[in-house]
């Protein structure tokens, strides 16, 4: 029997430099091995590559050595300073003709800095915007954002697939770290409002484990975002559902309640602040949306 399929084909896995191995770096190292790459990492402490060389990676000598060992970089370091400290003293020649994917958290303005920085030096740079703990790389139900030149992303998707998920979002380098940034926001905002129940919930005798059905609930967000989504771009601000002003005496009702409990008060009073500042302003009446509008400005 005779068949008109295409012979298939098989590409080799690239090979891939990992630079900065704490809990992420380290974890991408081995997401890497684990589909096949040939795997080369440097650290500043070398003693932590030691699991990683033992399951097959290849410990770099220098960071020169590093960035010689593969087209595709990827830095997993704590800010950008520790980037420049890294790569600022390898031999620029070594950067000519690599890509950087920059998965690094930092601002958005250090991000375009580090592109400028690259591109100086004949490299370029994807930056990165990683959505997950260490935990979830590997699994393709994590998502990473990208932006960046299109066509480095397009190049290197494949591989970085082998991370979680890759979203490229546009080729504006600042973007990533923007929308990373913007995940943060919200992500240890809200995570502190759970950290301040359970300080709460502590002081009265109750454990992680008695609060966790009602965690769970409250850090549900999904049906605010969908109500005010719509409201928000349209600039409709009424207070037919919810008013800055019973807004105001809740979050008082809070401070009070967490100050009888004898435990840090300061950030159930900054949000009790901000709803006094949206009532000051005269947006008593209107709904929390108006909020946004007070935190689009310096308070005085
Ligand atoms: P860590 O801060 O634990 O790891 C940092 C790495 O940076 C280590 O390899 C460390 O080297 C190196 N480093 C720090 N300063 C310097 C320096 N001056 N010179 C050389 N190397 C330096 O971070 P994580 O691994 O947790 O995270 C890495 C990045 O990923 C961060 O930007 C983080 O914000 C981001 N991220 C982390 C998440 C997480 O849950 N961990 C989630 C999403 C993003 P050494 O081992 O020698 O100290």
């Amino acid at each position: 029997m005779t068949s008109t399929a295409a012979p298939a084909t098989t590409t080799a896995p690239a090979p891939v430099t990992v630079i900065g191995l704490g809990p992420m770096g380290s974890a991408m190292a081995g997401a890497f091995l684990d589909r096949g790459h040939a795997v080369t990492v440097w650290n500043r402490t070398a003693s932590r590559a030691d699991a990683l060389v033992e399951r097959g990676a290849r410990l770099a000598g220098t960071v020169e050595e590093a960035l010689s060992a593969a087209g595709l970089i990827v830095l997993s370091l704590t800010d950008y300073d520790a980037m420049y400290a890294v790569l600022g003293g390898a031999d620029p020649a070594a950067l000519r003709g690599r890509v950087l994917v920059n998965l690094t958290s930092d601002t958005p303005d250090r991000a375009r800095e580090a592109a400028a920085w690259a591109a100086e030096r004949g490299a370029v740079q994807l930056t990165g915007g990683v959505l997950t703990p260490p935990s979830g790389i590997g699994d393709p139900a994590s998502t990473t954002l990208y932006s960046g030149p299109r066509e480095a992303f397009d190049a290197h998707r494949a591989t970085l697939e082998a991370l979680t998920a890759a979203d490229h979002r546009g080729e504006e380098p600042g973007l990533a770290a923007l929308l990373y940034q913007l995940n943060m926001v919200m992500f240890w905002t809200a995570l502190s409002g759970y950290w301040q129940a359970l300080a709460l919930a502590g002081a009265h005798g109750l454990t992680a484990s008695d609060l966790r059905p009602l965690a769970l609930e409250a850090l549900d967000l999904r049906k605010f975002v969908e109500f005010y989504t719509p409201r928000l771009d349209a600039g409709d601000h009424r207070g037919d559902v919810d008013r800055i002003a019973m807004g105001l005496a809740s979050a008082e009702h809070v401070v009070h309640t967490v100050a009888a409990a004898g435990i840090d008060t300061a950030l159930p009073e900054a949000v009790a602040a901000l709803f006094r500042r949206a009532v000051e302003a005269g947006h008593g009446a209107d709904s929390a949306t108006r909020l946004v509008e007070v935190l689009g400005k310096p308070a005085a």
